[in-house]
């Protein structure tokens, strides 16, 4: 496995893989690496011949600076592992690299910025595409792989990809939870014993209401319950939990089985914000 940290470094190793013709996939992480990422790195092991993972806390898409200052840093142990999955690339370059000045363009999203992540996280979704685009630009992949996790972040890049024209395809990978089914995500680690504990609310949340909908509950009745049931939490504060057409991230006021739909939710455990979804499939 080889450590790249330029464009300048990576472009001969890219031309040769070019031809050679072998296609590239690349996983684009923020690092402290989970099997969630590790599934997106298997998937783009099984279908293409190099894999290059990006690891690059992106600066610019947190509207947090306290969020950027905590967010988790494992290194070492992220190439220990990207190694015994037969990575053949690491691409973890600095701030500088990626920003040799601060970026005069902005991205905007339309529909998708005035909704649940692009609503609560103003600037998030500029930040993401701006360096997603970047990575795309300077690893030439021929496939791209995205959690499902990040539901609303794959609708940004599928419009990112159709609006500027870039030549690749996108894999979307399946949510990987922990035994309890707390969506794994690297900000777990800054869960203390009680609020991870406290943490599974999310993902029973999400559950409760995708039964009672598939039972026949209105999704409006199903909403109010779960709304109270954080009110009355001491920890848990929710932004959002909404229903959406998880492509346009229209917010549904009814739930219509004829209809592609999914619940999405965020919500405060203590200081850390985490996310999740679910499809609700009849
Ligand atoms: P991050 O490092 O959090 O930016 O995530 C990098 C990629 O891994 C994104 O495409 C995420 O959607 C994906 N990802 C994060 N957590 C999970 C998970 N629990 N299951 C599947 N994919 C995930």
């Amino acid at each position: 496995m080889k450590l790249i940290r330029s464009r300048a470094e990576w472009n001969p190793h890219w031309l040769n893989h070019l031809q050679k013709n072998q296609k590239i996939g690349l996983v684009p992480t923020m690092g402290a690496l989970h099997q969630g990422h590790l599934d997106l790195v298997e998937k783009s092991k099984s279908q293409m011949e190099i894999t290059v993972v990006s690891i690059f806390v992106n600066p610019t898409q947190f509207n947090n600076p306290e969020d950027f200052k905590k967010y988790p840093i494992t290194l070492e142990k992220d190439l220990e592992k990207l190694e015994s999955y037969g990575v053949d690339y690491v691409f973890n370059p600095t701030v500088e690299t990626m920003y040799p000045s601060k970026p005069g363009l902005t991205l905007n999203f339309g529909e998708l910025e005035t909704v649940l992540e692009g609503k609560f996280r103003p600037g998030h979704f500029n930040g993401v595409g701006t360096v997603v685009a970047k990575l795309f630009h300077i690893i030439k992949p021929q496939t791209a792989y995205f959690g499902q996790k990040d539901l609303q972040q794959v609708a940004v890049i599928k419009r990112l990809v159709r609006d500027l024209s870039f030549d690749l395809d996108l894999e979307v990978v399946p949510t990987r939870r922990e035994e309890d089914g707390l969506a794994m995500s690297s900000r777990n680690l800054r869960l203390n014993s009680e609020e991870r504990k406290q943490a599974l609310v999310l993902v029973e949340a999400l559950k409760t209401a995708q039964s009672q909908l598939e039972s026949g509950e209105s999704w409006q009745k199903v909403k109010a319950q779960i709304e109270s049931k954080f009110f009355r939490m001491d920890s848990g504060n929710l932004e959002y939990f909404e229903l959406v057409d998880p492509d346009t991230f229209e917010l549904k006021e009814h739930f219509d089985p004829n209809q592609k739909s999914s619940i999405c939710v965020a919500a405060y455990i203590g200081e850390v914000r985490l996310i999740d979804n679910l499809p609700i499939i009849l």
